[in-house]
């Protein structure tokens, strides 16, 4: 009797632990079978972090001023908005570094031949120099342009009292040639602008006048080359650089012909009032 109890006993611990055994390798068979479910394509879908606003979106505290606007800058407008362009569709010559006694009156031939009107960017000593050139230069209806007393590269850099009294000398040579001369336009020699210049130059009057066209005429002495260059650079409005003045200007000279015709064909030719 005790003896059946035992071995009823038995069986039923060996049940007991069987069962309890399956129940466990079950549950992790479910557990499984599970995790292979959330990996189905369909749930890693759904985990895949969606593109939210708030995730690019800055922290609530931080606060975002809005980005300022560009100012307005008129159209090819050059360093410190010196005009780099016409405006319209014709371009525009200009002639810097004179008056010159060699060159210039022969520049003026050819633009008066071709009936066309220039901007002359002229240097305060050339002028005291050559002052008969000046009047020349206005009275075939030429605009005229300060060029700074002696073509000073650093001008922007010095005193603004400094800056102003080179601009006003200038503008006083060019005037005791031609009493009330227009002098719309100021020109820093080399391009070197700084915001000083333009503003000394603002107060007197005058609009900084740069470029958008250089063929370096100033440093080689083939007409070709030169025409080339203006022809190949020049595009609606553009305000071309050539050099009257500050050395040899026989190659200008030559190309101002063949320049002039392409231009005129392709653009027009403006006068900067
Ligand atoms: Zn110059």
């Amino acid at each position: 009797m005790s003896r059946r109890v035992a071995v009823a006993a038995a069986l039923v611990v060996l049940t007991l632990l069987v069962g309890s055994r399956w129940t466990t390798n079950r549950s992790a068979v479910l557990a499984n079978q599970r995790g292979t479910v959330a990996a189905s394509p369909s749930a890693v879908h759904t985990t895949e972090p969606a593109p939210s606003p708030s995730v690019s979106a800055p922290p609530p505290d931080v606060v975002v001023a809005p980005k300022p606007k560009p100012k307005p800058k008129p159209a090819g407008s050059g360093p410190f908005g010196s005009m780099k362009l016409t405006g319209r569709k014709q371009v525009a010559l200009t002639f810097d570094d004179g008056p010159h006694p060699m060159w210039t009156p022969k520049v003026l031939d050819r633009l008066k031949a071709a009936h066309v009107k220039a901007t002359f960017c002229v240097v305060g000593s050339q002028v005291r120099k050559y002052p008969d050139l000046v009047k020349r230069i206005v009275r075939e209806g030429h605009t005229l342009c300060n060029h700074s007393w002696n073509h000073e590269l650093d001008l922007g850099k010095r005193p603004v009292n400094e800056i102003k009294a080179n601009l006003e000398a200038t503008n006083r040579a060019i005037r005791k040639a031609v009493p009330n001369a227009k002098i719309r336009y100021f020109r820093q020699p080399g391009g070197e602008w700084t915001a000083n210049v333009v503003k000394v130059a603002g107060s007197l009057g005058m609009l900084p006048l740069g470029w958008d066209v250089d063929p370096r005429d100033w440093e080689i002495s083939d007409a070709k080359l030169i025409g080339s260059r203006v022809i190949s650079h020049s595009r609606a409005g553009s305000i071309i650089l050539m050099h009257d003045g500050g050395g040899d200007r026989n190659g200008t000279l030559v190309a101002c012909p063949g320049v002039i015709k392409n231009l005129r064909s392709r653009y027009g030719i403006t006068q900067l009032r």
